[in-house]
């Protein structure tokens, strides 16, 4: 479990069992109760569905939504805080319709809303936020349009918040809410002082894209009062940005944040709710730490710096506790679904099988690096190293002279792979070696060839170095001999995974099994439900996966169901997006091959075949097909 950091980034979510397998305890409530992930994926590959896939743990997402709300619920009584907390999901970070649909359900006893951040998002959250207690907070610039959706909401009876995120909003929304005879509820979003840290940093400062100045906040309420409106402010809005890896940068903006609220009550605004925004973060590398990709702090800490700190502040300044709301989705997404695929070739530097059996005519700098092939230990690893190193580099330059044939130049590259890979096996572990005998294993790693596209389902990897845990879904029980590094199958030379848990390190490669034979092995990528699962791109045209609904059987505890399969995009589809026009490209394909038939290069029988195959990829998945 150490090796791959299951226990530290799992989150009590996932482990490894005896058998060797991942196993999946997907509710927080039943810790007894364990899916074996060899058990689903074996179930994936009998129903004839076709790896990559996303599985979706629908009963963790309802875990989580439990989570955050009970959380709240324990530190408010505990406080003994006079508001209520008020939770949103927002849904940018994942807008699949079934997690939206599984969420507001699992949050339904706890009035649990959600929020939008585009005109788009916006249309889906009114359909979908239909309970009238719970609250839907529009943030996102906003034109006229957006404002008369926000409006018909508040005459549908709904609790949605328009928030403020300019000034300009402010003016085209009075007239409008006038004209349709709406009361708005209003939200203000500051722009907070506080300096985050991480990658999200941007999202407080000065020059954050969002929010009022303090200044602007005042402005608002004489705009409001003048309007005699000053009564439709209900909220005070904060977000200083995702994944907060730092407590304190936390316990600060809540301060600040709290102050506010507390100064804009005080100035006669008549503010009921605070909104901290989203940032609750994910521990995705296992180390606990202010790493881009950890947190140094428990969601319980999170829950109770917030309740604590926003009593604090507000019985100071003797204002009544607002109402909390929180924008986690990060927090929420994260843990349920992971992309499952299989390892389909491995690439190595040492791997070439040539002949490298002398000749009689061969050139001295090929003679030369045969003789450090045979000389074994002879020499020290180091010189050896050198030596080699001083060949291979010659013999560059002699073939970029003309002087090294191509056999000569393969005989001689082989035999330099063999050399490093022999020096390796000898070097002692345990005692000291130099630098560059160190980058050995670098050098030397495999490259695992992985059904799958970063760009498509792990694009936080490539655009911000994001790590994200790789771990096998079986085979755990036997150690990993093989050090590599996992490439996709897009053509682009950024298709990679870069950053790995190895332990308690990030490091460059991670160490995989051997590939057997006749034996698929499935490697999961973990924790990609926020963002990753549709932040995906189409490059190199491959498309979203199928998707794996899973269910946790409540009768039979460890038992599961598949519930829902949603099929992946066809490259007919995927083509279509790009404007091509998939029947006629066909019907092209198909002439083709009857000029051929009617030429009598093609028999019919196979013109026909050909035909069919064509339509039926056409039809098929975007990725490679296992066998
Ligand atoms: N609220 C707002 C306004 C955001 O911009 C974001 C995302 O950055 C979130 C909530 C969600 O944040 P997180 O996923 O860190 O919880």
């Amino acid at each position: 479990e150490e090796l791959y950091g299951v226990n530290r980034w799992g989150a009590g979510y996932f482990s490894i069992g005896e058998n060797g397998n991942i196993q999946i305890r997907p509710n927080h409530r039943l810790p007894d109760v364990t899916i074996d992930m060899k058990e689903v994926v074996d179930e994936i590959i009998s129903e004839g569905i076709q790896f990559p896939a996303v599985i979706r743990f629908h009963d963790i997402l309802r875990s989580q939504v439990e989570i955050i709300n009970e959380t709240f619920g324990k530190q408010i009584e505990e406080a003994n805080y006079q508001g209520q907390y008020c939770g949103v999901f927002p849904i940018k970070v994942n807008q699949m319709r079934e997690v939206v649909e599984e969420i507001m359900d699992a949050g339904e006893p706890y009035n649990y809303g959600l929020e939008a951040g585009s005109k788009p998002e916006l249309m889906a959250v009114m359909a979908y936020n239909d309970n009238p207690e719970a609250l839907t907070i529009l943030n996102g610039y906003k034109d006229k349009d957006y404002l008369t959706l926000a409006l018909l909401g508040r005459q549908l009876k709904r609790k949605m918040i328009i928030v403020i995120e300019k000034f300009s909003e402010l003016e085209m929304l009075i007239p409008l809410a006038k004209q349709m005879g709406v009361k708005p509820m209003i939200g203000l979003r500051s722009k907070m002082m506080v300096k985050s840290s991480g990658k999200w940093a941007g999202s407080s400062g000065d020059r954050a894209k969002f929010g009022l100045s303090i200044a602007e906040i005042l402005n608002v309420i004489e705009r409001l009062r003048e309007e005699d409106m000053l009564h439709c402010a209900k909220l005070l809005h904060f977000h200083i940005g995702s994944q907060l890896s730092d407590i304190r940068k936390i316990k600060e903006a809540v301060n600040e944040g709290a102050r506010l609220y507390a100064k804009l009550v005080l100035e006669g605004m008549p503010l009921e709710y605070l909104d901290i925004g989203g940032g609750l973060g994910i521990d995705y590398d296992g180390t606990s730490t202010t790493n881009d990709s950890s947190r140094n702090y428990s969601t319980e800490e999170y829950v109770a710096d917030v309740v604590w700190g926003v009593k604090q502040i507000c019985d100071l300044e003797k204002v009544p506790h607002p109402n909390l709301v929180s924008e986690s989705g990060r927090a929420m997404t994260a843990h349920h679904s992971c992309v499952v695929t299989n390892i389909v070739g491995e690439m190595k530097p040492a791997g070439t099988q040539y002949d490298i059996s002398a000749s009689s005519d061969e050139h001295i700098l090929v003679k030369n690096m045969r003789e450090l092939h045979s000389s074994g230990d002879q020499f020290h690893p180091q010189e050896r190293y050198n030596d080699a190193a001083g060949y291979k580099q010659n013999a560059y330059e002699a073939f970029k002279l003309g002087i090294l044939s191509l056999n000569e130049m393969a005989k001689l590259d082989t035999m330099y792979w063999q050399i490093l890979a022999d020096i390796h096996h000898s070097l002692d572990k345990d005692t000291y070696v130099m630098q560059e005998l160190e980058e050995l294993e670098d050098m030397l790693a495999s490259q695992y060839l992985c059904n799958f596209s970063v760009f498509q389902s792990a694009a936080d990897t490539w655009a911000i170095g994001q790590v994200l845990p790789v771990v096998p879904i079986s085979r755990l029980n036997e150690q990993p001999e093989v050090r590599c590094s996992i490439v996709d199958i897009t053509c682009d030379s950024d298709g990679k995974l870069s950053k790995y848990i190895e332990g308690t390190d990030i490091s460059d490669h991670i160490p995989m099994h051997n590939l057997r034979k006749g034996e698929d092995y499935h490697v999961g990528l973990f924790l990609t439900g926020a963002y990753q699962d549709v932040m995906g791109d189409m490059h190199n045209l491959f498309g979203r996966l199928t998707e794996v609904h899973v269910y946790c059987h409540d009768d039979e505890p460890g038992d599961f169901y598949i519930e829902e399969v949603v099929p992946g995009t066809s490259a007919e589809k995927v083509l279509q997006t790009m404007q091509y026009n998939t029947e006629y490209m066909a019907k092209t394909v198909k002439k083709q091959i009857d000029r051929q038939v009617r030429k009598g290069s093609l028999a019919p029988r196979e013109g026909v075949r050909w035909t069919n195959f064509y339509e039926h990829c056409l039809a098929g998945s975007t990725y490679l097909r296992v066998e």
